[in-house]
C-alpha cells in the first residue's frame, strides 16, 4: 500500500472512510480482489513504539467469531504478540439480590470464551494488514463534503480539496458518522442519560482469567480481566466500564485517587479485594442508535456508523466485524458476475443479513437493561429467581455461551464464512 497512489484504474473503486477496526477489516477481506480501494481517516492508529505504556482505556471484549475473523485476515497473530487476554469464565450477578450466574469455557467444550483486547492492538494490527496489500491505499484525510454526481453517483470531497466519485462509498466512520449524518440517514436513537468511566485498575487478588459484571441500581459495572503479555498467568489488571446516570459522573469523576478506588471496590463488593491502583479515567456518553436504514444506491453503513450499542452486552464491535465481514462476501460473490459494488442487488443482500441480527442484539440488550434498571422488589426477585435457575441448567447456559462467543447462528445471523469456525468453513 502506498500512500499518494494514483487514481487512474479501470477497476471498480471503493471509498471507505474510517480506519477503525470496522473499516480496516472491510478493507482487509478485500485484499487481493479486483478493486481499487481508498481507506481515509485523519487520526489512524498510531504504532506500538508511540503507545504508552499504560493500558489502552478503549478495550473491547472480542468473540471467537471475530477472533476467526481476524484470524483468516492474518492479524490475530500480531494482536497476540502485542497483548490478548483470553478469558474462561464469566460472572454476572445482580448486585441487589442473590441472583448469580456463572461460565465456564470448559463446560462449553472450549477453552476460552473470549478475549479482551486494547482497540489500539486490534487497529493497528488490521492496519499492518492493509498495508501489505497491493490494491488498498490509506490517506490520513477527513470526509469534508458528500454531493450527487451524475448517474446516481456520489462525488466525495476530501479534507485536502480533491474529490473522487466511488463506485461504492462506505461509511464506517463511528458513532457520529459523518456519512450517515451528511446523506440524512434516519435513525432510532435511546438516549440513557447515562455515561461509562473507564480506567485500568489493578486489585489486590488476581482476576483469574473471569470476567465479572455486576448489575447495580445505577447500571452494570465491569471488570474485564487484562494481561501484561499474552501467556501472563495471575494478573491483578482489570480495564473497568463503571456505568453512572449523567448526574452522578462529575462527582466521582472528581474524587481523588484513593477515594476513587474506595468507591470503587465498595461498588464491587471488593470481590477482587482492594482496588489497589488506578489509571486516568475517561468518560463515555451511551447512546444506543440504529440507522433506519444502512444502505442507500451506491452507499453503505457498517459499524457503529450503522448501530452504537449499549456497551453492557460486550458486542459493538462483534457486530461491527460481522457487517464488515458480510459486506466483503457480497461484493466478493458480485465481482465474477460484472456486478459493481455499488450495485443495489449487493447493499441489499448486505443489509439483509445484518439488520435484522443487530436489531434483534439491540433489542435484547434494551430489553436487559431496563429489566435491571427497574427498582421493583418483585422485579427483583423475579430476576433474581431467574439468574439462579438458568444458572442451574446446563443446557441452557450452553446455549448462551455460544451465543456470548458469537457463534450462534440464530442470534449472530448467517455467519460469513470469516468467522465461521474452521471445522464448518471448510466444510
Ligand atoms: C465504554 C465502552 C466499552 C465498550 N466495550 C466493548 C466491548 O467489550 N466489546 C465490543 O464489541 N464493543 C465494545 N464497545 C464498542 C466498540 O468500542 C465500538 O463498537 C467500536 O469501537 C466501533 O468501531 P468502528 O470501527 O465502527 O468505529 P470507530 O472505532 O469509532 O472508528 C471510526 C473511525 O472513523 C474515523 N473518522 C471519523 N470521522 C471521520 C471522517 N469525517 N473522515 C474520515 N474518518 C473519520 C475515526 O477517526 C475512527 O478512526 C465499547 C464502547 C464503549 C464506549
Amino acid at each position: 500500500m502506498s500512500q499518494h497512489q494514483s487514481y487512474v484504474t479501470d477497476l471498480p473503486q471503493l471509498l471507505i472512510v474510517g480506519a477503525g477496526m470496522a473499516g480496516l477489516t472491510l478493507a482487509a477481506a478485500l485484499a487481493d480482489q479486483p478493486l481499487a480501494i481508498r481507506i481515509i481517516d485523519p487520526r489512524p492508529a498510531p504504532a506500538p513504539e508511540q503507545w504508552p505504556a499504560t493500558f489502552d482505556p478503549r478495550v473491547s471484549a472480542l468473540t471467537q467469531a471475530s477472533e476467526n475473523i481476524l484470524r483468516r485476515l492474518g492479524a490475530w497473530e500480531p494482536m497476540v504478540q502485542q497483548r490478548v487476554s483470553p478469558f474462561q469464565h464469566m460472572a454476572v450477578w445482580d448486585g441487589d439480590g442473590t441472583g448469580r450466574i456463572a461460565f465456564d469455557a470448559a463446560e462449553a467444550g472450549a477453552d476460552h470464551l473470549g478475549h479482551i483486547v486494547e482497540n489500539r492492538v486490534t487497529t493497528w494490527a488490521l492496519l499492518q494488514q492493509v498495508q501489505q496489500a497491493d490494491n488498498v491505499v490509506f490517506e490520513p484525510l477527513g470526509l469534508e463534503r458528500i454531493l450527487e454526481a451524475e448517474g446516481g453517483r456520489w462525488q466525495v470531497i476530501l479534507s485536502d480539496g480533491t474529490a473522487f466519485i466511488p463506485d461504492l462509498l462506505v461509511g464506517a466512520d463511528g458513532g457520529r458518522s459523518r456519512v450517515r449524518e451528511q446523506l440524512g440517514f434516519r435513525c432510532r436513537t435511546w438516549a440513557y442519560g447515562q455515561s461509562a468511566i473507564v480506567t485500568t485498575v489493578t486489585t489486590e487478588r488476581p482476576h483469574g482469567d473471569t470476567a465479572r459484571q455486576v448489575f447495580l441500581d445505577t447500571g452494570p459495572l465491569a471488570f474485564l480481566p487484562l494481561r501484561e503479555a499474552s501467556d501472563q498467568r495471575n494478573s491483578h489488571c482489570c480495564s473497568i466500564v463503571w456505568t453512572l446516570d449523567q448526574a452522578q459522573v462529575p462527582g466521582i469523576m472528581a474524587l481523588d485517587d484513593t477515594e476513587f478506588r474506595a468507591q470503587l471496590g465498595q461498588a464491587f463488593e471488593h470481590c477482587l479485594g482492594a482496588v489497589t491502583h488506578c489509571d486516568r479515567r475517561f468518560v463515555f456518553p451511551l447512546i444506543q442508535n440504529h440507522a433506519v436504514d444502512y444502505i442507500q444506491p451506491g452507499v453503505a453503513l457498517i459499524g457503529d456508523a450503522a448501530h452504537s450499542i449499549h456497551p453492557l452486552a460486550g458486542q459493538g464491535i462483534n457486530l461491527g466485524l460481522l457487517d464488515a465481514a458480510v459486506l466483503a462476501e457480497e461484493i466478493q460473490r458480485a465481482l465474477p458476475l460484472a456486478l459493481s459494488p455499488g450495485d443495489d442487488l449487493v447493499l441489499r443482500r448486505y443489509q439483509r443479513r445484518r439488520k435484522p441480527h443487530n436489531l434483534l442484539l439491540m433489542s435484547a440488550m434494551e430489553g436487559f437493561k431496563r429489566l435491571f434498571g427497574m427498582d421493583l422488589p418483585p422485579l427483583r426477585v423475579a430476576r433474581n429467581l431467574g439468574m439462579s435457575t438458568l444458572n442451574r441448567h446446563p443446557l441452557i447456559k450452553n446455549r448462551i455461551m455460544v451465543r456470548a462467543m458469537g457463534l450462534d447462528l440464530g442470534w449472530q445471523g448467517d455467519l460469513p464464512a470469516l468467522a465461521q469456525p474452521e471445522l464448518l468453513a471448510d466444510f
